[in-house]
């Protein structure tokens, strides 16, 4: 069924002349695609850009491949789906930034015809699983996932690094499933995915033509986000979880085809293998 779904996410975000290109092929093909390496050039219609990977194992690189993958299906679902107005509110104060949010994600899934997929832009990311900057090494509570690291000139370039504690996190296709959900909404639906999400939305080309700056770490996991939506609404749009967990709370929503209630405490909020110190996403 998820499969479908991400099918139905694609055919919508799908510029008009590309659809019955897209419709005729099947969602494998749409990933192997994707893979085909960091093109801008190409006989394909798709042909666009995807990060550079270095330093990983086979297994390492195909499910951050994936979780790359899934990261532009939530953005897209998020544009695609009208229950989000629904869920907007609880992440994100109104109509002051309602565009500004939407814009991030519209600016992730891709603005540019050639761009269906993520936007081009993505070319200048490298998953570095080398840690060069030694971020996961120098983690003193150990409670760091992922980190961006913007380039020191050129903030249109940035390193992510993905811990050891990325591979915690289940796929978001074949690791979670709705039976196992639950009724509110958890860290059981974190994904790595979502991982990716919240790093792509602290990359500088996605998030400062749209909220005017740099997205911040002022809060991490679903009851800190709702939270902080609702002591300093203002600052909700600047706080790069929020829109992982929005982006989250209505993959699931969607996909399993039912709503989620609010968290209820740390049961729901601490990943388990952070403990109650709570992870981290730089
Ligand atoms: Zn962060």
């Amino acid at each position: 069924m998820i499969i479908n779904n991400l099918l139905n996410v694609l055919q919508f975000v799908v510029l008009t002349p590309l659809c019955s290109i897209v419709k005729a092929s099947p969602i494998q093909d749409e990933h192997n695609r994707l893979r085909t390496g960091n093109t801008t050039g190409g006989k394909s219609p798709f042909a666009r850009a995807y990060p550079m990977y270095e330093g990983w194992t086979h297994l390492q690189q195909a499910s951050l491949q994936d979780a790359f993958d899934h990261a532009l299906f939530m953005a897209a679902n998020v544009l695609a789906y009208p229950h989000r107005d629904e869920i907007y509110p609880i992440y994100f104060q109104g109509d002051e930034d309602y565009e500004k949010v939407m814009d991030v994600f519209r600016e992730i899934v891709g603005r540019e015809p050639g761009d269906i997929h993520g936007a081009a832009i993505f070319k200048n990311i490298l998953i570095d699983g080398l840690d060069r900057k030694k971020s996961c090494q120098n983690d003193p509570n150990n409670v760091l996932v992922a980190a961006l690291l913007p380039g020191r000139v050129d903030r249109t370039i940035a390193n992510i690094v993905c811990c050891e504690k990325c591979w915690n996190y289940p796929h978001m296709e074949d690791g979670i499933d709705c039976d196992d959900l639950g009724t509110t909404v958890s860290v059981k639906m974190s994904s790595l995915g979502g991982v990716i999400l919240h790093e792509l939305v602290h990359f500088d080309p996605m998030c400062v033509p749209s909220i005017g700056q740099q997205t911040e770490d002022i809060a991490w996991g679903p009851l800190s986000v709702r939270k902080l939506r609702q002591n300093e609404p203002e600052k909700a749009c600047l706080n790069a979880d929020n829109y992982k967990w929005y982006a989250q709370h209505l993959w699931w929503t969607v996909n399993c085809d039912r709503k989620f209630s609010g968290p209820r405490g740390s049961i729901d909020t601490y990943e388990p293998w952070c403990g109650i110190q709570g992870c981290q996403i730089q």
